[in-house]
């Protein structure tokens, strides 16, 4: 089973009580659905507790005429997709009228507690988001369906302290993700505390298969003088990028500043090979040296 599908498994193992929250969860889903209000699909998801929980809530909460149907997807050896769908018009504009989806943003009425605003963030996960495996990658996303939209969902975010990005896949916006530990805390905060763990987990098992690469790497002792600790570059990017911005760094040093942000344990070969078209490693390294330059003039300190 995928990360992803443990964590979604793990999230509707545990009900939400209150009505207050049921009402918040089934909202986030019917507002953030990209289809609902055009042809009555509310989601599609390869994950089939997810498509159940979603149905089950609508029909229990609301008394919706819930559908789900399953379908192989012309593509090998890939998953039943599951659709969850209100056939009947009428049960869909009283849904529509119900949570005033007619409306562009997001409701605060449906938020008013911090139970519901969690709630709304669950739905909108289970529904829309996805997480990759984290010893492939960090990366947490969910979809949304318009600017406006995305644009509150992040205000909300950050206000429970989670600072998502956007970024535009296929029209769409996706806020996401790429933090290790931002990951965990908010797959914490929505409920998924044992995924979250894993997370960190894995985390400390990256970090000192890298020690051991690094001392590996390091052996001959002019390597030693020239490789800067991946902490510093972090520390010193992350300084950058909030000091006038990644963007002043020009064009090269920038693609590598994010590289680097987005792959903390990578090794500087890595970084080489990720570039495109690839350089060597000494160009990196000779970048990376630069970029630190830069932000130690601006008044970053190294360790
Ligand atoms: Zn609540």
């Amino acid at each position: 089973m995928s990360f992803c599908q443990t964590v979604k498994g793990e999230l509707c193992r545990k009900t939400l009580k209150k009505e207050c929250c049921q009402q918040a969860f089934l909202y986030a889903v019917l507002r953030l659905s990209r289809s609902f209000l055009w042809d009555g699909t509310i989601v599609t998801t390869e994950n089939r507790g997810a498509a159940q929980k979603i149905a089950r809530d609508l029909a229990g909460v609301c008394g919706a005429f819930v559908s789900i149907s399953a379908d192989y997807r012309y593509v090998k050896d890939h998953p039943l997709v599951y659709t969850v769908f209100i056939e009947d018009t009428e049960e869909k504009e009283e849904l529509a009228r119900r949570f005033s989806l007619q409306n562009e943003g997001i409701a605060s009425s449906f938020l008013a507690k911090e139970c519901c605003v969690q709630a709304f963030l669950k739905g909108a996960f289970l529904a829309f988001g996805q997480v990759t495996d984290p010893e492939k990658e960090y990366h947490l996303e969910m979809g949304a369906p318009g600017d406006v939209c995305a644009g509150e969902m992040c205000r909300l975010l950050e206000k429970a302290g989670f600072f998502f990005k956007i970024s535009n896949r296929k029209r769409f916006p996706i806020l996401y993700l790429k933090d290790s530990e931002q990951i965990a805390d908010f797959l914490t905060y929505l409920g998924a505390a044992k995924a979250a763990m894993q997370i960190m987990d894995i985390k400390v098992l990256k970090t000192v298969r890298n020690q051991l690469n690094r001392q590996v790497n390091c052996e001959t002792a002019n390597l030693k003088k020239t490789t800067f600790a991946a902490a510093d570059q972090m520390r010193c990017i992350r300084y950058l990028e909030a000091h006038g911005g990644l963007s002043a760094l020009g064009k090269e040093l920038e693609t590598l500043a994010r590289l680097r942000l987005e792959n903390e344990d990578a090794s500087l070969r890595e970084l080489a090979a990720m570039l495109d078209p690839p350089v060597s490693y000494s160009a990196v390294n000779r970048r990376l040296k630069k970029i630190i330059e830069m932000a130690v003039q601006k008044g970053a300190k190294l360790r």
